[in-house]
């Protein structure tokens, strides 16, 4: 592929061809990120060309995307997702230009499917027979729903605590389901090993380089939605890392191809028990593990798989991470449900929970624009949900209990 210049480890700087490597860095196991041509990408995709495109799908980007094209990708509709001014939520926020980036509209209903989409066309043109994943539930659903209708066998490995929809995701989609007594990193390690005993393609965050240019994506859609301006910030819960690190490459890559004129500053939400990236960043020391313990299963990494990048963005956009606790993360959900119109799992709406603390903290100004990450729907996880929330009414079918009702309660 004349696009791609090498595939460079972010950890020692090796290149690797495309063809010689599938997941690592060969000298020191780090992940790789992938370098394009960009001044002859700038030929065939600048903003005459993006303006007139009508494919209002992820695909729009395919100069700047891994693949050779169109033919191997999955049927249904991944990327060009919702940016909404979110005006009530800004204003509670004490933030007026507030918008929200809605990932959950998806076809699995996460972010998932951008990294899904082009990992599942790269193994259709590598002719793989069978994908293999670990995920806490999201990057698994979403690989089990682009490859449902399509001749590559999925064998999927989550954490048994995995919430109730995401499984029922994976087994409606038909993949073979393996849950593992453990955390999200048991079942990382455990598909690692599968992956290289059956040579099944892997997709799981961090190992897979072409997770982050599906990733990407997502910054190249805001900045066309904004008309082409960068927001101030960008907030995005954090767990491995790999999507605030994507999302970061793709401003720099806007940038560099003269798309967009200045950069965001990236912010880091994690769950304050799932924190590792947090606090490397703030020590300056090297990734360690912590407990991994959160009700937001999605952001529930005991060691982030991706954080190197995710600290480069982080310092290079000279952003910072913020963390929040289960209960405040709870508590934003029906708050950006009733600010926004949007319902998310926990891990996405940690992003508002996080807004407030840096508000709070003096470190978001009232004129600055500011994107906050959707990046899960919130029927993902109805359980976690109902936590923050009161209960229904219940009354017989008579207009007499009702009136009592309306009147003990002060409905009318
Ligand atoms: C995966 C995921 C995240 C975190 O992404 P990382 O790349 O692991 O940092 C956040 N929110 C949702 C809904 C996710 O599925
Ligand atoms: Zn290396």
């Amino acid at each position: 592929m004349k696009k791609i210049k090498t595939l460079q480890c972010i950890n020692c700087g090796r290149d690797h061809k495309l063809s010689e490597v599938k997941y690592t860095c060969a000298s020191c196991g780090g992940n790789l990120q992938v370098i394009y041509d960009y001044n002859l990408i700038k030929k065939r995709l600048n903003y005459e060309v993006l303006k007139n495109n009508q494919d209002r799908t992820l695909w729009r980007y395919m100069d700047i995307l891994p693949l050779a094209g169109f033919k191997m990708i999955p049927p249904v509709q991944v990327g060009w997702t919702p940016l909404y001014r979110a005006e009530r939520l800004g204003a509670e926020a004490g933030v007026p230009n507030l918008y929200i980036k809605d990932d959950g509209r998806n076809p699995s209903a996460s972010f998932k499917d951008r990294a899904s989409a082009v990992v599942v066309a790269r193994a259709r043109e590598l002719k793989e027979k069978v994908v293999t994943c670990a995920s806490t539930g999201n990057a698994a659903s979403s690989l089990a729903c682009l490859t449902g209708s399509l001749d590559l066998k999925t064998v999927i490995f989550v954490p048994e605590t995995a919430p109730a929809p995401k499984v029922a995701q994976l087994l409606v989609f038909g993949a073979v389901v393996i849950m593992v007594k453990g955390t999200y990193d048991s079942a990382f390690d455990l598909c690692l090993k599968a992956s290289a005993e059956y040579g099944w393609y892997n997709r799981s965050t961090g190992v897979n380089p072409f997770t982050r240019e599906g990733k990407k994506t997502c910054a190249f859609e805001i900045c066309e939605q904004l008309k082409w301006e960068t927001p101030d910030k960008v907030f995005v819960s954090v767990g491995d890392g790999n999507i605030i690190s994507g999302i970061w490459k793709g401003f720099v890559e806007f940038h560099s191809l003269g798309i967009i004129e200045k950069l965001p500053q990236m912010i880091a939400v994690q769950a304050e028990k799932s924190d590792a990236i947090k606090r490397a960043l703030e020590s300056g020391g090297d990734i360690q593990p912590v407990s991994g313990e959160t009700v937001a299963d999605s952001i529930s990494v005991s060691m982030p798989r991706d954080g190197t990048a995710a600290l480069t963005a982080l310092r290079e956009s000279q952003g910072f991470a913020l963390s929040v606790t289960d209960a405040e993360i709870l508590a934003a959900i029906p708050e950006v449900a009733r600010g926004s119109n949007v319902f998310a799992e926990p891990a996405a709406a940690a992003t508002y929970a996080g807004l407030k603390k840096a508000v709070k903290e003096g470190r978001v100004k009232d004129n600055e624009s500011v994107v906050l990450l959707i990046s899960g729907n919130g029927l993902k996880d109805v359980s976690s949900a109902m936590k923050s929330v009161g209960r229904p009414f219940v009354i017989p079918p008579d207009i007499n209990e009702l009136r009592k009702l309306v009147s003990a309660n002060k409905l009318a």
